[in-house]
């Protein structure tokens, strides 16, 4: 059984959202960052997965695809740290993350733990030494306060999530782990990439790796779909977008959907521009214990209607924010699947060394089918 103050997601959390509001941070979940750390020693060294191949209750479907078997051959040839990968989790199910849970076990708890020590209370920030899977070099990790989260007790967590910005490339946790882990899904220099965002570090931080990447934001100055305005940057809408069927490889959507009244909608449009066997990245702020979305607004008769208090989350084009209409719980993999992906899980990651840390942090793949 997993205990909500244990398990509260803290996946959720756009850039600037103050802690996408309500959502306490829960305790580092994740996955062990290297053998040696996994909750149940007995199942180290037991083939390509050091820490869940072939254990864990049944139901739990946590495994290493394809790029960490070459991470882990190619750790005993050059006798690198396996933990260069960015080892994950995946999850498809509220039941199999139930599994997932108890199979971490103390873990849970222990990465939680590690989290509080990071920054002392007396203190506004602190650097976190780590390694930079993005940089590939040691590196240190700014960890501050900005869009802490306030937890019941009074006290207060750093936003792991948003921070620990390696001191070299500049990316905090969710970015570097977005980039790591596009390029563990076999993301090449040719691929063609279409990302809803444009004016983001993560962004710039991509077009630096794959030339042919296409990014665009939700403009509001009267650009017209499609069309970029005279700074460059591109307007889309995710609910139309003006792509030819099958254009992209690979389309990444980070903490947008949740702003998208009709986000059913945009998610066919996603499956219809990515060619088959596409892969969405995706992800959204979560309610990690629920199976149906968690929905804070929707539209009716063309207005907004407030069903919770109003969350707004930080837009680089409003200063007042784009409010946030759900978060998503675990019915997201069968809408995933609805709009006509073959299959969606979460994958979870968790890396000291890494430094990619906070809660129970995540990002969703969804893959069309072949044809
Ligand atoms: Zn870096």
């Amino acid at each position: 059984m997993i205990r909500r103050d244990q398990a509260s997601a803290s996946a959720s959390a756009s850039s600037s959202s103050s802690a996408a509001a309500a959502s306490a941070l829960g305790p580092c979940g994740g996955f062990p960052e290297r053998p040696g750390d996994v909750a149940n020693p007995a199942l180290i060294g037991r083939g390509i997965c050091a820490t869940l191949a072939g254990c864990g209750p049944s139901g739990a479907r946590a495994r290493h695809g394809p790029p960490r078997r070459r991470a882990v051959r190619n750790a005993a040839r050059t006798g690198a740290d396996v933990a260069e990968g960015l080892w994950t989790a995946k999850v498809a199910s509220l039941a199999e993350f139930s599994a997932y849970f108890d199979h971490l076990g103390g873990a849970v708890q222990a990465r939680f733990e590690h989290e509080k020590g990071l920054l002392a209370p007396d203190l506004v920030s602190a650097q976190v030494a780590g390694h930079c899977g993005v940089c590939r070099r040691d590196s240190q990790f700014l960890l501050d306060r900005y869009f802490g989260i306030e937890l019941a007790d009074g006290t207060s967590l750093p936003n792991f999530r948003e921070r620990l910005e390696c001191g070299f490339c500049g990316l905090n946790t969710r970015m570097r782990a977005a980039l790591q882990f596009l390029e563990e899904q076999e993301a090449t220099a040719e691929s063609r990439i279409y990302a809803t965002e444009q004016m983001s570090k993560l962004f710039a931080a991509l077009q630096a790796r794959y030339p042919d990447l296409t990014g665009s934001e939700y403009l509001r100055d009267g650009t017209a779909p499609g069309r970029t305005n005279a700074a460059g940057i591109r307007h889309e809408d995710g609910t139309a977008l003006t792509f030819a069927d099958g254009s992209f490889d690979y389309i990444l959507s980070f903490d947008v959907l949740e702003h998208i009244p009709d986000y059913m909608t945009a998610l066919r449009e996603i499956v219809r521009c990515l060619r088959p066997g596409g892969k969405l990245l995706l992800t959204v702020p979560f309610a990690i214990e629920e199976q149906a979305h968690v929905e804070r607004a929707r539209i009716e008769n063309g207005e907004i209607v407030h069903i919770l208090p109003p969350e707004y989350h930080g837009d680089i084009l409003d200063d007042g924010g784009a409010l946030c209409f759900r978060h998503f719980g675990w019915d997201i993999c069968e809408d995933l699947v609805a709009a006509g992906f073959a299959s969606s899980a979460l994958h979870f990651y968790w890396s000291k060394r890494l430094a990619l840390m906070g809660g129970w942090q995540f990002l969703i793949v969804a893959v069309k089918g072949a044809a």
